[in-house]
């Protein structure tokens, strides 16, 4: 599969260049595989479930773009789509009725969505999401839980406090303490903890956001009852209760986690697959909430590239596709296949390993787990996960460059694919000491 022997020359040259005039060479941080160590590998091209890197070294891909190309790479269908929309003229500042027709499909897949706001990233949904259940509640106060990602706004990031009930500190230089004062920060899973912040702050709270199965910290579950139980607090209190489902929507299960374990969330955030690998994003809920938002109501919010023509056509088409008979279905068993052929080689070598998946994706830890929050997740062997990282890329498996991020498989995965992944990975187990 690979040109042996393995060489990155060219993509660390790349690499070299991009650091003298870009932040760490990478315009986004994970991309730079400074938590797994090596150079990242710079992408020449990429079709179906494989990616070529600048020195013509291919690599199956499990990352798909952290999440959005699950129909494959350079799908021909999408590619055409956007090609077609291309012709007509690339942003036009004005509406259009591929909007319309995106904002149907995502209401009509989530019950809970009455109506629909298109941005052009995860980060400006959550950042509008959270603005407009404060704009609703009147209340200023937001939870969080410690290893949930919901993109770079200054409330959200934050540093988890000890114990439950603190409040945020800044997790970054340039965030003010001020900013992140209002966000407090529970352990995923632990409803006890959520309760106390209710009582604590009794009238207060605003919202409450999660993933609803944590993608940004490997890949974590709720526990049964967590959700339900966040629910019923959110209901009791008066709170509007967000499911970012940036990762998980139309990933995990079609429309997203939230119709897998049949709970309706006042609001949900979308991205990644519902743009189809272009930048779209979404935010919506309720129909009370959501007329909340300008020019409907008061709350403020506005785009120039917002349900941009090319980004809207990707997505249908990319939904389209995925609409088709037996997509979710063909999705499910390549990575429980992949899951469970890495869960047996593993136990077969000895070495302490978890994973975990839905739908198109999928999660690992090196410990025995369970894992059922970020604090726990900290505790596997992320030292183990780089190791593995690296031996997979040099064998032509492209796996997320950091042992605290889910994994995805696209429909163009074959189980050929699959099958070249685990004996790779039978290798590098069997290379680990127990
Ligand atoms: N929420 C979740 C759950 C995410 O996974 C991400 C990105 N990985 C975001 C929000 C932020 O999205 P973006 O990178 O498009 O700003």
């Amino acid at each position: 599969m690979q040109s042996n022997p393995y060489s990155i020359s060219r993509s660390q040259a790349l690499f070299a260049a991009a650091s003298q005039v870009i932040p760490g060479g990478v315009n986004s941080p994970v991309r730079a595989f400074k938590s797994v160590g090596g150079s990242p590998v710079f992408i020449k091209k990429a079709e179906g479930a494989y990616m070529w890197d600048e020195d013509g070294n291919r690599y199956i891909d499990y990352i798909n773009s952290w999440g959005p190309t699950i129909v494959g790479h350079a799908h021909p269908e999408v590619i055409k789509a956007i090609c077609d929309a291309a012709a007509n003229g690339l942003t036009f500042g004005a509406p259009t009725a591929r909007e319309t027709e995106l904002a149907q499909k995502l209401t009509k897949a989530l019950p809970g969505m009455d109506m629909v706001r298109l941005v052009s990233s995860g980060t400006e949904a959550c950042m509008a999401a959270l603005r407009v259940a404060r704009g609703f509640t009147k209340r200023t106060k937001i939870i969080k839980f410690d290893g949930c990602y919901h993109g770079h706004a200054d409330m959200l990031l934050v540093k988890a406090g000890s114990g439950v009930a603190t409040l945020g500190l800044s997790g970054s230089p340039g965030v003010p303490d001020d900013a992140a004062q209002h966000t407090l920060t529970v352990q995923f899973n632990d409803l006890v903890g959520v309760e106390e912040v209710f009582r604590t702050w009794r009238n207060e709270i605003a919202a409450v956001i999660l993933e609803p199965i944590i993608g940004n910290a490997g890949f974590i579950r709720p526990e049964k009852g967590f959700l339900k139980g966040l629910r019923d607090l959110c209901s009791a209190h008066g709170a509007v209760l967000i499911f970012d489902e940036v990762m998980t929507g139309f990933r995990a299960h079609w429309g997203g986690v939230q119709i897998l374990e049949g709970i309706r969330p006042d609001m949900t955030v979308l991205g990644k697959v519902i743009g189809g690998g272009l930048p779209l994003a979404a935010y919506g809920g309720r129909r009370d909430i959501m007329e909340m938002v300008a020019p409907a109501g008061p709350v403020y919010q506005a785009g120039t590239l917002s349900g941009n023509p090319l980004a809207t056509a990707a997505g249908l088409k990319t939904l389209e596709i995925m609409s088709r008979p037996g997509f979710f279905e063909g999705l499910r068993q390549k990575t429980s296949r992949l899951i469970s052929g890495l869960t047996e080689r593993a136990a077969a070598a000895k070495i302490p390993f978890i994973a975990d998946y839905e739908g198109g994706m999928f999660g690992l830890f090196f410990c025995r787990g369970p894992v059922r929050s970020y604090a726990e997740a900290k505790g596997c062997d992320a030292e183990r996960f780089g190791t593995f990282f690296r031996g997979m890329l040099e064998r032509g498996i492209y796996l997320a460059p950091s042992a605290f991020e889910a994994g995805f498989v696209s429909a163009a995965h074959t189980d050929a694919d699959i099958d070249a992944t685990l004996s790779a990975a039978e290798v590098e187990f069997r290379k680990m000491k127990s």
